[in-house]
């Protein structure tokens, strides 16, 4: 199968090339650098869509890079980041002579409201409360086909938690601090730490190329990437302290994190949903790395 990976060179991207080239796949990547195996963004809304069979969108500014203070600009280079190369996918899609057997989005769990009680399933409904939701609502709304280009390609949506893995993401910015003794819970801790590891969210999506999975539908078809323990931020920090063998005793105050991160990137880090895979299980995905002490023996100790 030929797959085209929007922002596959990035954190999850590396794990997705590497599962789709073990598995036969021929990938190029869309990037904002030209390069080998790539095409640039430019290229797409220039050329059009080169003929492939299924196209996979990972590009996004960086949420959570410490470097960058959190300001008007920031946040609209988070949103345009997303919004703006999932429609040049879309429009390249609908504008084919040659549509692809299927386009897969991946996005967030922001659009369900954050609280320690609700359980929610791929059937729950999503809603616009708060920045996040509304980045995730346009972000989905962006990806989505009209009713004749959705005849020709299955649409995937695959909202992640938290993707843990070792060369990037969370556990990239926690691993410094928590080997120095430093690591300790977010916030009040008994908030819901929705996770993946980065190799089961590649499976999903390498599962989610295969037609069988997917039922024929003019709408997408929506995938919880989480792993199917449902874990608290106390219970990660102290895994992860547990793997690593270092003590988590210093919380990280709420106030703190609003006064360095702004407090709308506060909130993903304090809050966080209880988001269960029931829609990826039945589908037939089986998890590698379904509870944490699995998960983070693997990133540790590999
Ligand atoms: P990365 O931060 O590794 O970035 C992915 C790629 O996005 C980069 O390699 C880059 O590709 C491209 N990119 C970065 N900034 C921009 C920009 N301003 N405009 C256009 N492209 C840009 O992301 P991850 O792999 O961690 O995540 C991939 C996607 O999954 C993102 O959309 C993210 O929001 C989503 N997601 C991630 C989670 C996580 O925990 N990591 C959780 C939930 C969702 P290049 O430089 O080649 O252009």
């Amino acid at each position: 199968m030929r797959v085209l990976v929007g922002g596959g060179s990035g954190f999850i991207g590396h794990e997705l090339m590497k599962l789709l080239k073990v598995k036969g796949h021929e990938v190029t990547i869309i990037s904002r650098q030209p390069g080998l195996g790539r095409i640039t963004w430019t290229d797409l809304e220039s050329v059009g869509l080169p003929v492939c069979d299924a196209v996979v969108n990972l590009a996004g500014e960086n949420i959570l890079n410490p470097l960058r203070r959190w300001n008007k600009s920031y946040r609209s280079d988070v949103f345009n980041s997303r919004l703006k190369t999932t429609k040049t996918i879309t429009h390249s899609i609908t504008s084919t002579q040659t549509p692809p057997h299927c386009w897969i989005l991946i996005t967030g769990l922001a659009c369900y409201r954050a609280n320690t009680e609700t359980l929610y399933t791929e059937d729950s409904e999503s809603t616009t409360f708060d920045l996040w939701s509304q980045l995730v609502k346009e972000w989905e709304e962006a990806g989505r086909l009209s009713e004749n280009a959705a005849i020709h390609t299955k649409q995937v949506v695959i909202r992640s938690g938290v993707v843990l893995g070792r060369g990037g993401g969370a556990i990239k910015q926690m691993l410094t601090p928590f080997w120095l003794g430093l690591g300790g819970t977010l916030g009040s801790g008994n908030q819901p730490f929705p996770w993946i590891h980065v190799s089961d969210l590649a499976g999903i999506i390498a599962h989610s190329l295969d037609p069988a999975h997917i039922p024929a539908s003019s709408q997408p078809q929506v995938f919880h990437g989480v792993a199917p323990a449902l874990n608290t931020n106390r219970e990660f920090t102290q895994e992860l302290g547990h793997v690593l063998k270092r003590p988590t005793l210093l919380p990280v105050p709420e106030l703190l994190l609003r006064a360095t991160l702004g407090h709308e990137r506060a909130a993903i880090l304090t809050q966080g949903q209880r988001a269960v895979p029931k829609r990826t299980l039945e589908s037939g995905f089986q998890f590698q790395y379904p509870d944490l002490t699995s998960a983070l023996r693997q990133i540790i100790t590999r």
